[in-house]
């Protein structure tokens, strides 16, 4: 099996459908109108790396047969792409200690939503995971069990968050601006997973036409749209979209490679 980027989850932080909403979309019967919040596996038979634990990870896991962990890569601490981190212990076992890579101000506020995760054990009373929080600076690429991670710097809003490139392949969500570098370092790549929340304007996500502008810019072999909201049918949008952009679905692979 050669390296794939599995897309485990593809919607916005509410997912698709969103509770107790009625609209087309929401009650659709079709699978690819069905997002749980997004995240990303990069894996093979001899690596295992999550891309956030998103809210809904532990059902992510289960139906993707995840068995064990090497390391997890945080784009930044909003609920939709950590919910997940204290179901992590389950592949503790299989896993040891696994490594947490996060920006150092993100890091801050994982210790404030999971704070009993630094309590000693007296205190919470309860499990924990088995993390080790590390702290990285953007465009300092780093070995993930043999595989070179560069994180990128990205704007969501004004909040600094994370994307990642690996091997001919880069992920980035919830971005609403990139600096001049990460569009730099981003050039050449294959695959471009970038987050486009819907057609209407956004203040901290990039809208369609935002993100159609930015794979311009880029300039990918091919582009997938992630985090998008329940205003967006799969099928009405996926027609529209130009040439070598696509919008994901859950489960969706791609072949990871180079180097
Ligand atoms: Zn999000
Ligand atoms: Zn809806
Ligand atoms: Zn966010």
């Amino acid at each position: 099996m050669s390296l794939k980027l599995t897309l485990l989850g593809t919607g916005t932080s509410h997912g698709v459908p969103e509770i107790a909403c009625q609209c087309l979309v929401c009650t659709s019967t079709n699978p690819r109108n069905k997002r749980l919040r997004t995240s990303a596996w990069l894996h093979d038979e001899k690596h295992s790396i999550l891309i956030d634990a998103s809210a809904d990870f532990r059902q992510q896991a289960l139906q993707h047969h995840m068995r064990r962990l090497d390391a997890i890569l945080l784009t930044h601490a909003h609920h939709d792409h950590i919910g997940g981190l204290d179901d992590v212990r389950a592949l503790n076992a299989t896993s040891g200690r696994i490594p947490v890579y996060v920006l150092g101000s993100e890091a801050e506020r994982i210790q404030r939503t999971f704070y009993y995760f630094f309590e000693p054990l007296a205190q919470r009373g309860g499990g924990i995971p088995d993390i080790d929080l590390i702290k990285v600076p953007a465009f300092h690429a780093f070995l993930v069990a043999g595989i070179s991670v560069l994180p990128l710097l990205a704007f969501h809003g004004t909040l600094c968050i994370l994307g990642y490139r690996f091997h001919n392949t880069a992920y980035l969500t919830d971005v609403k601006t990139l600096p001049d570098e990460t569009v730099d370092q981003l050039k050449g790549v294959d695959h471009l997973v970038i987050n486009a929340l819907r057609y209407r304007q956004h203040s901290t996500h990039m809208n369609i036409d935002e993100t159609l502008d930015m794979i311009k810019r880029i300039a990918p072999k091919k582009a997938y749209l992630i985090h998008t909201t329940h205003d967006l049918d799969y099928d009405a949008v996926n027609a529209e979209l130009p040439e070598g952009v696509e919008l994901a679905y859950d489960g969706l692979e791609i072949e990871v490679s180079g180097e």
